[in-house]
């Protein structure tokens, strides 16, 4: 699959200017990271520079010392990291936290050792425990046990969070980390097996309107979830660059979630058709709600504007497009 609206293995974002300052987005061909690209680039005012992992690996530490010292950026992003759905993650545990805690450890020291400025390292809402009470406040983290089917990279996205805030403590630096819930939009990982819950459903409904199949699903549907466009989170993390400088994370979310019931009905409602579910009751639910507490994020004058059922058609219409390219 082609993900056309990425930018390219070595990017650096056009007529460098002596003035503007260097912002490095870690792993921009990513969901995450591509739509933080793209929202810098709207913006402007930065020169924007990254590399591909197969350029530069981030678990390489000499590697990623070296590429830090010479660009000597002074905003550095880290949404770089190995993530996957709830079975990728149940699977590969050993992949899950050594490539993920490297990643962070090697960048955040290395971005020490060149003096950078300003980082914002990015988790993600599976680090609160499973039975975090509703919605879940950032005070929440290491408060109870996790969920078991993502331990290994919620471990490994706490020791990032933890050692952020070791930086801020020991060396006085300003950098911060932002915990957004699930993420969907263009340019995702739609595998049917690896993929998140909404572009994994989405796969599923779009082949079983060509084949006219049943969609099977997992769980029993009731778990319930919030959903934030990358557009929206990426607008977002620049409002947090700009204004948020505190110890604790920043949770990054819409305040509002779904069933994952609800889910299937606004994907088939986008796919269109009248399809048949099923469900594969011996797949696991996970948490049975994540929700997040955006207070903090709304006291920075900050609120979403892409609606799910907008998003989700948005999204549709992209992959549905892509999916045509590049078969
Ligand atoms: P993630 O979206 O896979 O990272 O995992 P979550 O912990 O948010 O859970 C997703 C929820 O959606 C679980 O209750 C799954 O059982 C359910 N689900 C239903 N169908 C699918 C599917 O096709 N893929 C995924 N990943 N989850 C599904």
């Amino acid at each position: 699959m082609t993900n056309s609206n990425k930018p390219s293995t070595n990017a650096s974002s056009g007529g460098i200017t002596a003035d503007d300052p260097t912002v490095y987005v870690a792993g921009h061909r990513g969901l995450v990271g591509g739509a933080i690209w793209r929202a810098f680039e709207d913006k402007g005012g930065v020169d924007l520079v990254s590399r591909a992992s197969s350029q530069l690996d981030l678990r390489d530490r000499n590697a990623t010392f070296e590429f830090v010292a010479d660009t000597r950026p002074e905003t550095v992003i880290i949404s770089a990291g190995k993530v996957g759905g709830i079975l990728a993650n149940s699977t590969y545990p050993v992949d899950f936290l050594s490539d993920n805690v490297l990643i962070a450890v090697n960048l955040l020291d290395a971005c020490h050792a060149a003096d950078v400025e300003r980082v914002l390292y990015l988790g993600s809402s599976c680090i609160y425990p499973k039975m975090a009470p509703q919605p879940i406040s950032e005070d929440s983290m290491l408060t109870g046990a996790l969920e078991p089917t993502n331990e290994a990279y919620a471990i490994a996205k706490i020791a990032g969070i933890l050692h952020v805030q070791g930086y801020r403590r020991q060396y006085g630096r300003n950098w911060v980390s932002a915990m957004p819930t699930n993420l969907y939009g263009p340019g995702d990982n739609f595998d049917t097996t690896a993929g998140h819950v909404l572009p994994s459903m989405m796969a599923k409904f779009h082949a079983a309107s060509r084949s006219g199949e049943p969609v099977v699903l997992w769980g029993s549907g009731s778990p319930r979830r919030e959903f934030l466009h990358v557009d929206d989170l990426a607008s977002a993390l620049l409002t947090v660059l700009e204004k948020y400088d505190a110890p604790e994370p920043i949770n990054v979310g819409t305040g509002s979630d779904v069933s994952i019931l609800e889910l299937a009905g606004m994907i088939s409602d986008a796919v269109g058709g009248d399809l048949q579910v099923e469900w594969d009751r011996s797949k696991p639910d996970g948490t049975p709600r994540k929700l997040l507490d955006v207070g903090r994020l709304n006291e920075l004058g900050w609120t979403p504007s892409i609606q799910l059922r907008e998003g989700i058609q948005q999204t549709y219409d992209w992959y549905k497009n892509d999916v045509t390219v590049s078969s």
